[in-house]
């Protein structure tokens, strides 16, 4: 009964135990387990982000075998696709290709409503690669257009998957806007070399040279580049974001943020209608009385696939041994 606080109406709790993917049990276990590796392999120096890339050729290769298929036919072939890359990726950070000895590695896989999938890369670096100097993030890490004469390769990639914007006062409606402010906090500032500041934040070298992309008629310089790895970007062709991250305060919101689940909605079915059937006449009625939640979780058709495949959707290496405690479910 509705307002009745006796133990007898207290009701059961039910729970989502742990091995249930996506439940508040299994994102915790995930927290956890990061957070293991990090105890033994200091904070994670590299925060990576790729992003799929519907054009990529071997995804139009398989759209392009029936006529007027559109990608959102084949989750199945973009779920494997993007597998295919992330491995590929991973292989290469893990053998030292791009920023040094990698010691672990977290990554979490997710799914935009309707999107494209991403996965969060967490990278922890052998202790001689840490602590970097500016120097040391200008060779791994750039913020610039590069110059079209000497690397057209190199700028093709950043003008078409690194340039963020237009956005704040040339584009109010873009969807990083909130509240007339950029999320992203894009444009940048220009500046003429990358410094480390005393918390260990970098602040990555952005010239002003000159050089700029066009993007809807409008010229984008260097203030609007996503910090990426060149050498990354060429090779995957796909939007992918690297970050220095060594700084002991951003920790627990990395973590958080890999773990943080599955978008989620919650619906309130009610009904506050009714017709009289003497006079015809609709009546609000009470709407405590017929409310119910339903707490909603938004699955789309890659994210299917990629369950149905059994991908990982969380991955860590290397492994951590749970501990099975009596509170466990
Ligand atoms: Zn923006």
């Amino acid at each position: 009964m509705r307002g009745d606080t006796t133990p007898a109406s207290a009701g059961k709790r039910f729970v989502l135990p742990s091995s249930f993917i996506g439940s508040p049990r299994y994102m915790i276990e995930n927290y956890q387990d990061a957070m293991a590796i990090c105890r033994w392999a200091g904070y994670p120096d590299l925060f990576i982000t790729f992003t799929c890339n519907a054009k990529w050729p071997k995804i139009e290769l398989f759209l392009s075998r029936k006529p007027g298929q559109k990608i959102e036919d084949r989750p199945d072939v973009v779920a494997r696709v993007f597998k295919i890359k992330l491995d590929q990726l991973l292989n290469d950070l893990k053998h030292g290709r791009h920023f040094g000895r990698v010691i672990a590695v977290v990554y979490t896989v997710e799914f935009q409503k309707r999107g494209l999938p991403h996965a969060h890369i967490l990278l922890f670096l052998h202790s001689d690669d840490k602590h970097p100097t500016a120097a040391k993030i200008d060779k791994i890490i750039l913020a610039e257009i590069p110059d079209l004469n000497k690397e057209p390769l190199a700028y093709d990639a950043v003008k078409q998957y690194m340039v963020h914007g237009p956005c704040e006062s040339i584009n109010s409606r873009a969807s990083c806007m909130i509240e007339n402010k950029c999320v992203k906090h894009f444009p940048k500032k220009f500046c003429f070399q990358t410094t480390v500041d005393n918390d260990g934040f970098p602040i990555y070298r952005r010239r002003d040279n000159g050089i700029y992309v066009e993007r809807n008629g409008v010229k984008l310089d260097n203030r609007y580049i996503v910090p990426h790895n060149i050498d990354l970007l060429v090779k995957f062709q796909a939007h992918i974001n690297v970050e220095w991250c060594n700084c002991s305060r951003s920790i627990k919101y990395l973590f958080k943020y890999i773990t943080k689940g599955p978008d989620r909605a919650t619906l309130i079915l009610e009904e506050n209608l009714h017709v009289d059937a003497s006079t015809g006449m609709q009546n609000m009625t009470d709407t405590d009385e017929v409310k119910r939640y339903l707490n909603c979780r938004y699955m789309s058709a890659i994210e299917a696939c990629w369950r149905i495949f059994e991908f990982e959707i969380h991955y860590r290496q290397p492994a951590v041994q749970r501990l099975r405690g009596r509170l466990d479910f």
